[in-house]
């Protein structure tokens, strides 16, 4: 089921644009609405009640709201892997992600020191379409030996696939707030609506 507030301001306020992107920014990706963050994350602690973590990881930027409220709530550090490598990095772990939405790729990097081995991590983020940004988080995980105990993301994109292609790279938990069905014809349609 789809976290009622969620789908009611998709639906409300949701944009259908070209190519299977869904307009979302008047309440997570520009302006964001800070109390739907807050329900967001009450509802991702429901749901990831029977997992430990110590971390909360999510990916620049527009995970950082909703993985921030996670984190305070849960009062778990939150690190965000960046997406341009800052000149006073020195030792990183990196990956190259396909960027969907602006048709690019970039270099995803994370500091060693806040993703090792002792790690389990809980990785949130705004949308989960192909995978690309979240393959890109398992490779991480992989490479500092940190062990992903579920990824949660605010909104599915079912007909993307995603989903699939994460669990083939044995991520066992996925749990999206809201799971877009189809954005065929501009219309938005949410599983179990
Ligand atoms: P993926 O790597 O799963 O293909 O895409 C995930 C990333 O692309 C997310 O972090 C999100 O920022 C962006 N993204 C993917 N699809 C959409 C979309 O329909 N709308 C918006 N606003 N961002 C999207």
């Amino acid at each position: 089921m789809a976290l009622k507030v969620l789908r009611d301001r998709i639906l409300e306020e949701g944009r259908c644009m070209e190519g299977g992107v869904l307009k979302v920014d008047r309440f997570v990706n520009h302006q964001m609405d800070s109390y739907l963050m807050k329900q967001a994350a009450i509802e991702f602690i429901r749901r990831f009640a029977d997992v430990t973590v110590n971390k909360i990881l999510t990916i620049e930027s527009s995970g950082i709201a909703p993985a921030v409220m996670l984190g305070y709530l849960m009062e778990l550090p939150v690190v965000f892997v960046k997406k341009k490598l800052p000149l006073t990095m020195e030792d990183y772990y990196q990956t190259e992600v396909r960027s969907f939405t602006k048709q690019r790729s970039y270099n995803a990097v994370i500091n060693k020191a806040y993703l090792t081995a002792d790690d389990h991590v809980l990785f949130i983020d705004d949308f989960l379409a192909f995978g690309n940004a979240s393959i890109g988080i398992v490779d991480l995980c992989r490479q500092a030996g940190a062990t992903i105990e579920g990824m949660g993301f605010l909104i599915e994109k079912e007909f993307q696939g995603g989903r699939h292609l994460l669990q083939q790279e044995g991520v066992q938990r996925i749990e999206s707030l809201a799971i877009i069905e189809s954005l065929t014809d501009s219309q938005i349609k949410i599983k179990n609506d």
